[in-house]
């Protein structure tokens, strides 16, 4: 039998594909997509864009995707890397949409669709022998164990060290009084400014995601961050937001150097467990050549 771990877009197209079980540490399927409430309106934690939809095709014939002229305003590039990422040699694809992108408009429809496929349970490795994985729920046994959850928290259940690391994000969902600015995409370079992206919610023009990267230690908070918006001129007050939700993930942006010596029980894809800052496509297309 053959277990994976993590139920992001990866684990879940992994597991169907497999037809296995899927450990997963969150009461939500998704991951870093998983979807959320807002206003009454099923939207995905994070906006679903995407540059190609040949991945997207190939899980989901059904899947609804809108052609969208992306409008970019860009402040101090040329120190975006050093604000969000300095350890990184480069920055994810993602972190600049090409304009020219793909929106996902059912994203929380292929996600469930695909959740429906498969078992999951509740839980988090503990420790793990050749051919059994003892969560903080459970035991299982395994043939294969495949990996797309955290690659670093994985290593220390199996007593195994490599010097990876990451860089951690807040994301916030706000919903403002009225729509901001004349683009769908702001990036903001300066060291000086809490956050750094401010991208429109493609289907509702006053929903947008805010993020702010941070170091081990240096966790923004959104004080902060509604601060910024005011002197950036966005906002006025906090009167302004209408509602808000906040997520901290730690490993947001990866770095490091990985060892090619794993076990052979082991199968790692997907961002975490390739420790890889890949994009959605790349992440479906790890799934399905894992
Ligand atoms: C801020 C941000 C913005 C992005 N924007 C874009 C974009 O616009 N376009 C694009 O193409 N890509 C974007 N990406 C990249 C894209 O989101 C990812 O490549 C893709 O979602 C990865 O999916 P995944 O399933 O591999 O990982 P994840 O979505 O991270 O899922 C991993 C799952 O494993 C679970 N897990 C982790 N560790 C354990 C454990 N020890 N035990 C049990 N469960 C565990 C987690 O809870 C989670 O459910 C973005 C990424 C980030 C961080």
């Amino acid at each position: 039998m053959s277990l994976v771990i993590g139920a992001g877009i990866t684990g879940l197209v992994l597991a169907k594909r497999e037809g296995a079980t899927i450990i997963e540490e969150q009461a939500n399927y998704g991951g870093l997509y998983g979807s959320e409430e807002m206003d009454n309106v099923k939207i995905p934690a994070l906006p679903p864009l995407v540059g190609r939809e040949k991945e997207i095709l190939e899980i989901y014939p059904d899947a609804d995707l809108a052609e969208i002229g992306l409008s970019l305003r860009i402040v101090d590039e040329v120190h975006l890397r050093s604000k969000v990422c300095p350890v990184c040699e480069t920055l994810p694809s993602w972190i600049i949409p090409p304009r020219k992108s793909l929106f996902i408009r059912n994203f929380p429809e292929i996600l469930s669709h695909l959740a429906s496929k498969v078992k999951i349970v509740r839980g988090y490795p503990v420790r793990i022998t050749n051919g059994t994985l003892f969560t903080n729920r459970g035991i299982y046994d395994f043939r294969t164990l495949l990996n797309t959850g955290s690659r670093q928290r994985l290593n220390r259940s199996l007593g195994l060290n490599e010097r990876i690391d990451a860089i951690g994000c807040l994301i916030l969902e706000v919903l403002l009084d009225r729509k901001i600015g004349d683009w769908d995409v702001y990036v903001n370079g300066k060291s000086g400014i809490s956050f750094s992206h401010i991208i429109g919610f493609p289907d509702n023009e006053r929903l947008y995601y805010i993020y702010s990267f941070y170091h081990k230690g240096k966790l923004p908070d959104v004080d902060r961050i509604i601060l910024d918006l005011k002197r950036t001129r966005f906002i006025e007050s906090r009167e302004n937001v209408l509602s808000l939700r906040a997520r901290y993930i730690n490993e947001c942006l990866l770095y490091g150097e990985k060892e090619r010596q794993r076990p052979d029980f082991l199968r790692e894809c997907g961002r975490l467990g390739a420790w890889e800052n890949m994009d959605l496509n790349g992440a479906i297309r790890s799934a399905l050549e894992c």
